[in-house]
Formats: structure tokens, C-alpha cells, sequence
């Protein structure tokens, strides 16, 4: 898969892509990433991005000239093109899976009071939140949906973990142990130690359903597929 990210701070993607597993999928070739500082799109003297809202109110807007010729410059009317913004739709696993099957996405990072209308208009194809709060910056909230979409591509990560998580049905995941098998006085449950792999089914899935019941009640109810 390709990303293509344009923003006005390149430097807040350098150390997730140069790390970790992002950087063994782009070792893999099966992540490319492409970044773009739309300020460098700016013919002014200046290198001006964002004016006054008309219709007057508070903060800034960005200007549709930078991302205009940025977006152009990469042809991106044929792509599917995200703007992370809280007007959006609620991002969530079963968007992430649908957005991994895609060869190629775009991402604009919205900062001030967002984009110019117009930019949405002409290119945007998903407006998406990250949940219902407001942040300064859309930097943070691609990190966040490309995190949880280029781990689902094929060969990313292992299938056998994709399938045992939170999200992948109505059940959050079961509580995880590892070494040493008594810390500070708590042992593992005695059942993960047991080898009997029925047992251990059973004592997940009956603590997937307390997590569940105990955080996340309304998942119950819904098909996340
Ligand atoms: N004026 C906007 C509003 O009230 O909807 C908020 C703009 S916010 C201060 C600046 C940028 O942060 C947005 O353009 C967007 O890219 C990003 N952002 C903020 N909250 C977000 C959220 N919950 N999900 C996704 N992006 C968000």
C-alpha cells in the first residue's frame, strides 16, 4: 500500500515510520510512504497556508491554493483521499479492514479550523473522526488511522493475532500473562499454566464476555464485521 500524507509537519511522521513494525513493512515493500509539505505548494513570498474565515469568527482557515496544486500534483481526483476532521464519520476497525484493501490512500491534516470547504468538495473522498473530542491537529489522528490500517495489510503482522483481538467480533480481547508466573505476589491463573487447551478456551472466553460487559456493553449489541 501507498500513503501519501500532506501536512504542514512532515517531522511528526519521521519517528513512527522509522520504527517498529512500520519500518519492517516498508523493509518488506509492503508499505510505502510518501510525504508532502503542502507549504512547499505556496507561490507567495510568504509561503502563506491559512487566512481569516470569511463570514468572520475565530482562528484560521487553510487556504485551497497550496492543496489544490499539492493534490493535483499527485493526481489524487483518482484516489481515495481522507480528511481526518470530528465532523466526520466514527473511524473504527471495520473502516480500518476496508481501507487496508486499498492500493493507495491520501490523508490531509487539517490544522486552525480546518480546510477550506472547497478542498473537501473537490478531493475528499472520507471525512473520518477519531472520536467524539476535538484535537489541534490532524497529525495525530492520521497517526492514529494509519497505525490501525497498514497492520492489517497481508504480511504485515501475523493472522493469527489479527484474529484473536479486540473488535474482530463482538468481544473485547482476554487478559494477557506473560513471565515470571508470580510477580509482587499475584500468580497467573493456574488454568493458563495447565496445557489444557479446551480449559483455557473456555476461561478466555468467559473473561472476554466480563471485559466486554464490564467496558463495552454496547459491542454486544452491534456486528463489527
Ligand atoms: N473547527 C473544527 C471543528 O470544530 O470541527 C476543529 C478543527 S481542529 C482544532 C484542527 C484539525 O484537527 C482538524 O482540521 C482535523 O484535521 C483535526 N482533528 C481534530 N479533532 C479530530 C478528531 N476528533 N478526529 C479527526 N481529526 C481531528
Amino acid at each position: 500500500m501507498k500513503i501519501t500524507i500532506l501536512t504542514l509537519f512532515p517531522e511528526v511522521f519521521e519517528g513512527f515510520f522509522s520504527t517498529s513494525i512500520p519500518l519492517l513493512a516498508k523493509e518488506k515493500g509492503l508499505l510505502d510512504v510518501n510525504i508532502i509539505n503542502f507549504r512547499d505548494y505556496t507561490t507567495d513570498k510568504h509561503h502563506k497556508c491559512d487566512d481569516e474565515p470569511y463570514g468572520g469568527g475565530a482562528g484560521m482557515v487553510l487556504k485551497p491554493e497550496p492543496l489544490f496544486k499539492a493534490l493535483k500534483s499527485i493526481d489524487a481526483t483518482s484516489k481515495r483521499v481522507i480528511y481526518p476532521t470530528p465532523s466526520g464519520k466514527l473511524f473504527n476497525q471495520s473502516i480500518a479492514k476496508e481501507l487496508s484493501n486499498e492500493k493507495e490512500l491520501v490523508f490531509i491534516a487539517g490544522h486552525y479550523e480546518g480546510l477550506d470547504q472547497r478542498v473537501i468538495d473537490s478531493f475528499v473522498t472520507d471525512e473520518l473522526s477519531i472520536g467524539d473530542y476535538v484535537l489541534s491537529s490532524g497529525e495525530t489522528a492520521i497517526l492514529v488511522m494509519v497505525d490501525a490500517i497498514y497492520r492489517l495489510i497481508d504480511g504485515v503482522i501475523s493472522p493469527e493475532s489479527l484474529v484473536e483481538e479486540s473488535f474482530n467480533d463482538s468481544l473485547l480481547e482476554y487478559p494477557q500473562y506473560t513471565r515470571p508466573q508470580e510477580y509482587e505476589g499475584m500468580r497467573v491463573p493456574e488454568v493458563l499454566l495447565s496445557g489444557n487447551h479446551k480449559q483455557i478456551n473456555d476461561w478466555r472466553y468467559k473473561k472476554r464476555l466480563e471485559k466486554t460487559i464490564k467496558n463495552r456493553i454496547d459491542l454486544m449489541s452491534k456486528n463489527i464485521n
